[in-house]
């Protein structure tokens, strides 16, 4: 192992392993199989970087993003490594040279986009290569459909596998619930495999969810009190709101970028490298921000719009404090972003199986803001990991009270069932609190008996029950037809008056705003 560390050190400037750096990478060098779960920003890597330097032959990298894979060997090449890359942008004399090299043992490390690792002559170079040194199948998560972002190809590698077999194999991956572990065990070869899981935990990151109220105006108020003068990042779902958000927080002092796919490449160039040189700059962004993005002293990531899974949360949220000091994951979320993704998902091209998936994901989203519970043990739970109450979270530190919510909630069940489920959330909260309005009036639902019959809340508190029903599953959205509300068969017990129901009251925005300053 002497021999790894001097690799750290000398060639990428490192003092010491970090993690299960040294023992993954003791195991490959050795000729072992491993599958890698660590979390973003942990150092993958070097997993198989310095394994690929210290065995014979060449290193295969399959990765599926071009711009990675692009940086990646631009930095080994400054850092002095023998390293280059095959897609579909390389010019055919650059990929000769490249081959050239391969055989004659000039070069430690190839990256290979996955649809070109099958064609036969891919194949057909493999096979005159005098050694290949390890196999590393980056972003293992893409063989799975489980996975957020399958890719097909990653599915085909058994077939390399299966020819070289004596080759080690190198799987990693950030995210993983365990039907995408299993996906990639099967798929991928690696049933004897070592497997080295790294705890998810983030322990300097502080979690926090809020009611979306007014969004703007909260991330607002949450960067000014919490983190002024702080680089940190903005997601948000669409362009336009990116470019709102950008300009409002611009309009209010703060130094906010935006970043976007519907930007030119010259302009989304800019603002990254000024965010990445610059102190200070809040990056408001589509989820097309920050893939390899690697800045160590971000202090926040704040989502304005509920991510569209726990995977997508955890990797995007990661993206705070990665030098190991205090950063907040901040989330702001309402009812409506629940509607507008799952219409998003519904109308999307997946196919039904697909979009089952990303429904069942959306729905562990949900969970994580409405949980009255510790967050991060949420979190680690849908990863696969055990945890006790972390105490850095808005809800273990003000543990949200609960309170006897059978009452209201009877009343809402019933005057959903009385407008025949076919009325969205704010028509039938305008029942339940005798507002006789035009929509109301024309159905004759001021002659219900359940009209007026909720003024014991306001509008904010029957949203927040409705949310939490929809959470439990008591309620469903129907996005098809008019986002009615539509009761499921947990609701009879309520209904019947033979089940109690304990809810988390409605959260006091300023008091919960204010937790992570008081720490
Ligand atoms: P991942 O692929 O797991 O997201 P990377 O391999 O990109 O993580 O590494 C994340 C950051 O940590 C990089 O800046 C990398 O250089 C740095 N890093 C990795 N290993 C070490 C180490 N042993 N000591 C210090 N920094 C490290
Ligand atoms: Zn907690």
């Amino acid at each position: 192992m002497q021999h790894a560390l001097s690799i750290l050190q000398n060639t990428f400037g490192y003092p010491a392993f970090r993690g299960m750096q040294g023992d993954i990478i003791e195991h490959v060098a050795d000729g072992g199989h491993a599958l890698v779960l660590m979390p973003t920003g942990g150092g993958k890597s070097l997993c198989y970087q310095i394994p690929a330097l210290l065995r014979d032959g060449v290193a295969l990298v399959v990765s599926p993003l071009i711009a990675l894979m692009q940086d990646q060997v631009a930095a080994l090449q400054e850092a002095g490594v023998a390293a280059a890359c095959l897609n579909s942008a390389t010019a055919p004399e650059d990929a000769r040279e490249i081959a050239r090299m391969a055989r004659s043992g000039e070069l430690d490390l190839l990256y290979v986009a996955p649809e070109r690792l099958l064609s036969p002559r891919f194949l057909d170079f493999l096979a005159s290569l005098p050694q290949i040194a390890l196999f590393a199948i980056d972003e293992a998560h893409c063989v799975s459909q489980w996975g957020h972002d399958f890719r097909p190809e990653y599915q085909q590698l058994g077939l390399l596998f299966q020819r070289w077999p004596q080759v080690p194999r190198i799987a990693l991956t950030a995210t993983a619930d365990a039907e995408t572990r299993a996906d990639m065990l099967h798929f991928l070869q690696l049933q004897d495999a070592r497997q080295f899981v790294t705890s998810f935990d983030r322990p300097n990151l502080f979690y926090q969810v809020v009611e979306k109220d007014s969004a703007k105006k909260q991330l607002l108020a949450f960067i000014e009190h919490d983190y002024p003068g702080a680089s940190g990042i903005v997601y948000c779902l669409s362009r336009k709101r990116v470019d709102d958000t950008a300009a409002w927080l611009c309009e209010n002092g703060l130094r906010a970028l935006p970043y976007h796919a519907g930007m030119s490449h010259a302009e989304r160039d800019a603002n990254q490298r000024a965010f990445l040189r610059e102190d200070g700059i809040v990056m408001v962004a589509t989820i097309a921000f920050g893939m390899g993005i690697d800045k160590p002293d971000v202090r926040f990531v704040a989502h304005i719009d509920l991510p569209k899974s726990p995977e997508n949360f955890y990797q995007e949220s990661g993206r705070a404090g990665r030098d190991g000091l205090p950063a907040t994951s901040w989330l702001c979320y309402g009812l409506n972003d629940m509607v507008q993704l799952t219409q998003m998902i519904e109308s999307g091209d997946s196919a039904e199986q697909q979009k089952q998936v990303e429904l069942t994901k959306l729905d562990a989203m949900l969970g994580y803001c409405e949980t009255a519970s510790c967050r991060r043990q949420q979190i680690l739970a849908y990863f696969g990991e055990a945890s006790a109450p972390c105490g850095q979270c808005d809800n273990c530190q003000r543990p949200p009270a609960t309170f006897d919510a059978t009452v209201p909630v009877q009343k809402l069940l019933s005057c959903i069932y009385r407008v025949e489920q076919r009325f969205a959330a704010s028509h039938v909260i305008d029942v339940l609190l005798g507002r006789a309005n035009q929509s109301v009036t024309h159905f004759g639902h001021d002659k219900l008996s359940t009209f007026g019959i909720g003024r014991e809340l306001n509008q904010k508190g029957w949203r927040s029950i409705i949310r939490q029903l929809v959470a439990r599953k008591l309620l469903v959205v129907d996005i098809v037809r008019g986002q009615s509300l539509l009761l499921t068969d947990a609701c009879r017990p309520l209904l019947k008056g033979q089940q109690q129901i304990a809810l988390r009251p409605l959260a006091d925005d300023k008091k919960r705003q204010s937790v992570h300053a008081e720490r």
